[in-house]
């Protein structure tokens, strides 16, 4: 077998590059968000940065307002030189407190604070201790009030740029988050979109593949199945000319018995014939002359027979298609055994209703005639009446035949016998004595004419009363009338197929056609059937449950129907 390459899942250079970008923007993704929740770590951190310093200014804030409360309320003689240099003492400590970012709260402070703390700081030194004098109150508080007021605006001035400081932080972060976010958001999209594509692309070239692939397994089943049935026809072959060798073998020992029988008789005669002449020239010798003649006729219709029955074996292949006219072929076998039955004294009718033809070979359906009356005048009484009728008759899928009735009122079959009379050789236990001469081959020639010609043989028998024998030959047909009949045998096996793929939602529509279409070819039973049920269903298609049962009982119907044409064609 010729080996066949499949194509196989397929990726093309653009579809990796497309891949290998969709990869890249994931994994940019991945790194990104792993980075970014470290920038949210970051946030907290400056949040906390921020809280711990503005804590620091807040208290900052508080002791130099308590510094400058106390040099306002010195100046004014309200309080000690002590109280003053007291808060200083707590202001200077607040500012040298290191927070959390490593920086003191003097080292955020601008240098107008620092000259302003300095510049108080001469003043209360160069002063006396204890309560001012009054006498100095209006000197110092000249001096010392600007100071005062230089160091509320610079401590002010502190809070006002640390505020702007930790906004511009806050602000940069937010900037900062939001282009993360953005360009998160655009690898995300790059990722969506390049994916769906290559996953499109692929689809596409795959799916080409795929159709490609399925279409040459199925080549290659179809390839498998045609191996198989020339295997199995082989196989077949074989076994038929097993069977054949067999039949023949065993055909030949029989025929061997049968010539020997009457052979043995005539030489044994012919003997007591020459032993008789020599004992006495005028014997009478009629006596056994008709022996004699009796045997030899007996040799003349086995070797007949047997011709008969080789002829119709070497023909088996070919089929005879002469249009022949029956009814002439039965007065035919009728004027051929007239003698016989004349000398039986018996009486023959046929009885015809009409003319008919059927295919076949004129020789062999002779045969059929002269071997059934033959039979007929053979095993019935002296003066009795033999019976033949032709008429049609239409069997289940429309097909006609001639059916011809060899009836008589002979000594008729024993029912045990009935159904091997078509066996060569056979002869039933009320003939078998040498009353009635016979090879026995008469009806097994009839058999094998009928299966050529594709009819039927039907025996019915009672005995002491009577025989009757019924043939059916289908009628000829012409080249138009076959091809209706081939057609009809394919419309009838694609009707079983289309309703077996059914579903629920195509049934009405699949009913409704192939009603239609079998209706057409003969199959009227079949075809009502279909459309009756199409017609309960309207266009939106059947229950799941119902639509089951129905296509079961329909596609019986459709076998049936197939198999009775089947049956007709092949008998
Ligand atoms: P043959 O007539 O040479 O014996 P056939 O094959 O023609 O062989 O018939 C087989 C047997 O069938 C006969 O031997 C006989 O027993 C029986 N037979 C056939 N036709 C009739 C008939 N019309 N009446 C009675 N018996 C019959």
């Amino acid at each position: 077998m010729r080996h066949r390459s499949f194509p196989r899942f397929h990726v093309t250079k653009i579809q990796y590059f497309i891949f290998a970008i969709a990869c890249c923007s994931i994994l940019a993704l991945g790194f990104f968000s792993f980075t970014q929740s470290n920038s949210t770590i970051e946030k907290a951190k400056v949040l906390s940065d921020v809280e711990t310093p503005a804590a620091s200014i807040i208290f900052t804030q508080r002791e130099t307002l308590v510094y400058a409360t106390r040099l306002a309320q010195w100046s004014n003689g309200g309080t000690s030189r002590r109280s003053v240099q007291i808060a200083r003492n707590i202001l200077a400590q607040r500012l040298a407190v290191i927070d959390t970012s490593g920086r003191s709260m003097g080292e955020r402070a601008q240098a107008p604070y620092w000259t302003a703390l300095n510049a108080a700081d001469k003043i209360v030194a160069s002063a006396p201790p204890g309560v001012l004098p009054e006498a100095t109150h209006s000197e110092i508080n000249g001096e010392i009030s600007p100071i005062i007021d230089e160091i509320l605006a610079q401590s002010r001035a502190l809070v006002v740029s640390y505020q702007r400081t930790v906004d511009r932080e806050m602000v940069n972060n937010a900037k900062r988050v939001a282009e993360q976010d953005r360009r998160n958001l655009f690898l995300f999209f790059i990722f969506i979109i390049t994916g769906t594509l290559f996953l499109l692309l692929n689809a596409r070239t795959n799916f080409k593949n795929y159709r490609i692939a399925s279409e040459k397994i199925e080549e290659e089943q179809l390839q498998l199945d045609k191996t198989l049935a020339d295997l199995k026809a082989a196989e077949q072959a074989v076994i038929e000319l097993q069977d054949i060798n067999e039949t023949k073998n065993a055909f030949i020992s029989t025929v061997n018995h049968e010539l020997r029988t009457p052979l043995t008789s005539i030489i044994g005669y012919i003997d007591l014939v020459r032993e008789l002449r020599e004992e006495n020239p005028s014997a009478d010798l009629s006596q056994y002359l008709e022996i004699l003649d009796r045997n030899a006729q007996i040799l003349l219709h086995v070797v007949e027979s047997i011709l008969s029955i080789s002829k119709i074996d070497s023909n088996k292949g070919h089929k005879a298609t002469e249009k022949v006219e029956i009814n002439q072929i039965i007065d035919n076998a009728m004027f051929i055994m007239a003698p016989a039955i004349e000398k039986s004294s018996q009486k023959i009718t046929f009885k015809a209703d009409e003319e008919l033809f059927v295919e076949g070979d004129p020789g062999q359906l002779n045969q059929v005639f002269i071997n059934l009356l033959g039979n007929a005048n053979k095993f019935s009484p002296r003066g009795s009446l033999i019976e033949v009728s032709l008429n049609s008759t239409t069997l289940k899928g429309g097909y006609e035949f001639a059916r011809i009735v060899v009836q008589d009122l002979g000594i008729g079959i024993p029912k045990e016998d009935i159904e091997n009379l078509a066996t060569r050789f056979f002869r039933a236990k009320n003939t078998d004595s040498g009353q009635y001469p016979g090879t026995g081959l008469g009806l097994a020639i009839v058999q094998e004419i009928l299966d050529l010609h594709r009819g039927k043989l039907t025996i019915e028998s009672t005995l002491g009363e009577g025989t009757k024998i019924t043939v059916l030959i289908p009628l000829y047909l012409s080249d138009y009338e076959k091809l209706i009949r081939e057609r009809s045998s394919d419309v009838i096996e694609r009707a079983i197929h289309a309703l077996e793929d059914a579903s629920p939602a195509t049934a009405h529509s699949v009913t409704h056609t192939i009603g239609g279409a079998i209706g057409l070819y003969g199959f009227e039973e079949a075809a009502q059937e279909l459309l009756k049920y199409s017609k309960t269903l309207d266009s939106g298609g059947a229950d799941l449950e119902g639509f089951e049962i129905e296509k079961n009982r329909l596609v019986t119907l459709l076998k049936r129907a197939a198999e009775e044409m089947g049956n007709k064609t092949h008998e």
